[in-house]
């Protein structure tokens, strides 16, 4: 029998309908997959040489824990030149990938029913990873804009608040926090006593004008009560490679790092050593994604508000957008109603072969969640045939 927590957690939506797409494909159904968030660029050329370079140098052993000094030393000039907060080595840990890190701080910091009040629209891990740790998630709504409600925040505190999470730039929102929002989260953490967990993967994709914060930065209780996490996977779109890091104050990492211990051992070494060379090689390959990510964005957001009936905010960072169909839905398709946007989703990937997500899994029921990590070509072509399919769609009966 398997356990009951196991039964309540959901299979994350995201990588589940990659492997639903993988098997349409298979069948020699083409299918333009806008689900999962991941950047579509090569590993940089000079990333990759380092692994190599580790391989025929036998670097292929267990690490240390929370990985070898030279990487943690690297990450800590990294927050300091970029983040401006500074970490000690030891105050960084090693997990595979930032998903992993943020599961284990959890484990570190979660009693049985401490709640971790999380704003929603958010990625979709996070409550059920909540739950896998013995922890409540208490989801709370965002602004209209999908910037961070204090208020609501606030009211959501209580005995048994242990942490909030945050994720700026925003998955799937892509809303991009500010720092006087961010300076009111910390005085609020202070004030109620919890910890931040700042998952800060999207960070080097900003637009508009816009600049991340991290909330460590803001002030020394700050730092002291945030666990900032990152990863190589977006950054250097280096999602297989699985390294993403975690630094906090000493105490958490030391706790994090019994968890590592048990769990995982130690990251994979050659990927220690891509990423030694991702931190201190050029940034430029950083900027040129980010840039391409952005003319993307501007294309989509366009292509997307053109379809009658859709709302769409152009996002300020990350590489998503979560369109409005709400007027989409109640509709009905050869005498079948599209009730949800789980139905919309599941219609559009029948009916337009494009695969994008359905807002509930991101606790945003009403939305889409479409990734513009993929070529301009490749966006315009989902959106007309998403266009053609939506058209097919008869309007619900206006009541008189
Ligand atoms: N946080 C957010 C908001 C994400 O979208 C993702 C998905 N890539 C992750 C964390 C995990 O990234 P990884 O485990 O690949 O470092
Ligand atoms: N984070 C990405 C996404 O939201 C990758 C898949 C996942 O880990 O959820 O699509």
């Amino acid at each position: 029998m398997i356990s009951k927590r196991i039964q309540e957690v959901e299979p994350s939506r995201t990588v589940e309908l990659t492997n639903r797409i993988a098997a349409m494909r298979r069948e020699g159904i083409p299918v333009i997959g806008l689900n999962v968030g991941e950047p579509d660029f090569d590993t940089p050329a000079h990333i990759r040489r380092a692994a190599k370079e580790a391989i025929e140098e036998g670097f292929t052993r267990y690490t240390p824990v929370m990985g070898v000094p030279e990487i943690r030393e690297a990450i800590a000039s990294k927050l300091m030149r970029e983040n401006h907060v500074e970490y000690a080595p030891d105050e960084i840990t090693l997990g595979p990938g930032a998903k992993q890190c943020i599961y284990a701080a959890l484990l570190a910091l979660c009693d049985p029913g401490d709640e971790v009040i999380i704003p929603c629209p958010c990625w979709v891990s996070y409550t059920e990873m909540v739950r896998m740790a013995g922890g409540v998630p208490v989801a709370v709504r965002t602004a209209e804009d999908f910037s961070l409600d204090l208020a609501h925040i606030e009211r959501a505190v209580t005995g048994r608040t242990k942490a909030v999470i945050i994720n700026t730039p925003n998955n799937p929102t892509g809303a991009v926090y500010s720092k006087e929002s961010l300076e009111e989260l910390a005085l609020l953490a202070q004030k109620h006593d919890f910890y931040v967990l700042s998952d800060e993967v999207y960070e080097c994709m900003v637009y508009e004008g816009r600049t991340h914060v991290s909330v460590s930065a803001l002030s020394r209780d700050a730092r002291r009560r945030t666990v900032l996490i990152n990863s190589f996977s977006k950054t250097y779109a280096m999602t297989g490679w699985r390294l993403g890091y975690l630094a906090a104050d000493r105490e958490v990492v030391q706790a994090v790092n019994v968890v590592q211990s048990q769990m995982v051992s130690s990251v994979n070494s050659i990927s220690q050593k891509a990423g030694i060379a991702a931190l201190q090689g050029s940034q430029d390959c950083v900027r040129e994604m980010a840039s391409e990510y952005d003319r993307r964005r501007l294309f989509l957001h366009e292509r997307l508000n053109r379809i009658e009936g859709i709302r769409c905010q152009s996002g300020e960072g990350a590489f998503y957008l979560l369109p409005d169909v709400t007027d989409y839905l109640g509709r009905t398709y050869n005498g079948k109603r599209i009730a949800d946007d789980l139905a919309l989703a599941e219609f559009l990937l029948e009916k337009a072969r494009v695969a994008v997500v359905p807002g509930s899994a991101f606790l945003a029921p009403g939305h889409l969640r479409i990734t513009y990590a993929a070529s301009v070509e490749t966006l315009e072509r989902a959106a007309d045939a998403m266009e053609a399919a939506l058209r097919l769609l008869e309007k619900k009966e206006k009541k008189v």
